[in-house]
């Protein structure tokens, strides 16, 4: 199978699965083709009936975020450096937030992306966010890896050939507080 060499940081054959034992049961989560060879999972569970204040402060800025695009860059702090989770994400772009019309794709998971609006959430520092857009949305992460300057953090972010999400590329915007 392609991509995947079974080295977790790596994988790139993510498909939708739903936990069958335990106490996850009924869960929906992203898990890797190649199981048990390869373990690399990313949950995609979220309590919407317990969703915390942070998480509530995150929905209500990715909502003016994807609204408008002038906020777009306004709240490039507010937006891009505390939505790391990949369960709220997932349950953000499956909401009517994003219609599916000309140029979305809806993805593994039907969750729902643009193409300026991916290479904005790429700008999210944290390697399970990259994974979860490049296995979700394999068609819009085509258009990225074409020789462009402007897609320079797809090119210089990300060594295509291994792989791998350099993430010192991106640590420059990495860590700073929530702006509310
Ligand atoms: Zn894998």
């Amino acid at each position: 199978m392609e991509g995947c060499k079974h080295r977790l940081e790596d994988c790139r054959n993510l498909v939708p699965k739903t936990s069958r034992i335990g106490k996850f049961t009924g869960q929906k989560f992203l898990g890797c083709k190649e199981y048990p060879l390869c373990t690399y999972l990313i949950p995609l569970h979220l309590d919407e009936e317990n969703i915390t204040d942070n998480q509530k402060k995150i929905s209500k800025a990715f909502w003016l975020f994807v609204r408008s695009n002038s906020f777009m860059a306004a709240t490039f702090g507010a937006v891009y450096f505390n939505l790391r989770e990949v369960n709220l994400l997932d349950s953000l772009l499956r909401s009517d937030l994003i219609l599916p019309t000309d140029g979305v794709e809806v993805g593994l998971t039907k969750a729902k992306i643009y193409y300026q609006l991916f290479y904005y959430l790429f700008l999210i520092p944290s390697p399970e966010i990259k994974l979860y857009l490049i296995n979700n949305f394999p068609k819009t992460y085509s258009y990225f890896l074409v020789d462009d300057p402007k897609n320079r953090y797809f090119i210089e972010g990300i060594d295509n050939e291994k792989m791998v999400v350099n993430e010192d590329f991106f640590r420059e915007y990495s860590n700073l507080d929530f702006i509310s």
